[in-house]
């Protein structure tokens, strides 16, 4: 047997690592609009907004391609963050390509939303006749992987509401950072979650912005520690609230920007000066700023302005809280410890 393990030990070793349950997450590149993929050990599917409309069917052949490199034929579940073009454009073009089977958004709302979205809005409402509403404190069910360990996705903030725990710890920093003035659009109502396997934990809150997030940890701390962040709105100051980041305090942040989109360098600063973190992923780089104002060019996934190369951002996580992060157009892969 010993003699066996020694002749096939290499063959067995890397079985064994690549039958090793991950959960995977791939940020896609849709050009400064968001769409993110998430597949549990037990493989099933969640995508996070599904990006733009139009541009010959971009977007869509980008989540059918890092479908196809996770190795899945259906998308089980689809969170639409809030309903600018963006994130919710490429609803109704995804639909006609790909099995999904539930979607879930902050709720339906009556007029007036965003006037200048509603012709998306509408779109979106007619393509999809059944959805979900999402509230703070909702979870969405998933599998646990093989090993019994649960999956779980807890929606923190939806609609402009945000979970409030009377037991969550009090925020002694709430003065020290001004509110900015409100927000009517419907980046305040975008759905925020905390995507949590064993050890790992991942935060999304799509385009929410400032007083909103603040709500989240001011009076009380409402969200954990996480290893992984998505860069919320892009990168925009408007979004990106210091006491938040502090809070999650994650090891990587991923910024879904575009060449000219979003990426501010209030917030690149704001996130390097984090202490807890290790690695600024960027989708792009900002063309329009310096190179201190952005990440180390091996972090950037897409340099130049051309909006061809669509390269993708992803990340393996295990259930100790391990992960590594790819960068799709070096192909360089870094690892992470947990940060517990
Ligand atoms: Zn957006």
């Amino acid at each position: 047997m010993r003699m066996l393990f020694s002749l096939f030990g290499i063959v067995l070793t890397t079985a064994v690592a690549s039958a090793q349950p991950s959960l995977d997450i791939y940020y896609l590149d849709v050009e400064g609009g968001a769409a993110t993929l998430i597949v549990t050990p037990a493989r099933e599917s969640v995508l996070v907004d599904a990006g733009w409309p139009g541009n010959g069917g971009r977007d869509v052949d980008r989540i059918q391609a890092a479908m196809k490199a996770a190795g899945i034929t259906r998308i089980d579940h689809l969170i639409v963050t809030h309903y600018h073009t963006d994130h919710v454009g490429g609803v109704p073009p995804l639909l006609a390509k790909v099995p999904v089977g539930t979607v879930y958004d902050h709720g339906l709302m009556s007029p007036p939303h965003d006037p200048d979205y509603a012709s998306n809005y509408e779109a979106y409402v007619k393509a999809v006749p059944q959805r979900k509403g999402l509230a703070a404190g909702d979870a969405i069910g998933l599998k646990p992987s093989a090993d019994g360990t649960p999956v779980s996705l807890s929606v923190v903030a939806a609609h402009g509401k945000v979970l409030s725990r009377a037991s969550a710890p009090r925020n002694a920093r709430c003065s020290s950072v001004p509110a900015k003035p409100a927000d009517t659009s419907d980046n305040a109502r975008s759905v925020a979650f905390v995507l949590t396997y064993g050890a790992f934990d991942f935060f999304d809150a799509g385009d929410l912005t400032w007083n909103t997030e603040a709500e989240l940890v001011c009076p009380n701390v409402n969200v954990p520690a996480v290893e992984v962040y998505q860069v919320t709105h892009h990168g925009l100051d408007a979004s990106n609230h210091p006491l938040l980041l502090e809070a999650l305090a994650p090891t990587v942040a991923v910024m879904n920007n575009g060449a000219k989109k979003g990426g501010s360098a209030a917030t690149v600063k704001t996130l390097k000066s984090l202490p807890s973190l290790k690695a600024l992923y960027q989708l792009h780089r900002n063309v329009a700023t310096g190179p201190d104002d952005n990440t180390t060019p091996d972090l950037v996934a897409n340099p130049d302005e051309s909006p061809d190369a669509g390269h993708m951002v992803s990340v393996h996580a295990k259930k100790d809280g391990s992960f590594e992060v790819a960068n799709h157009r070096t192909g360089e892969k870094r690892s992470f410890a947990s940060a517990r």
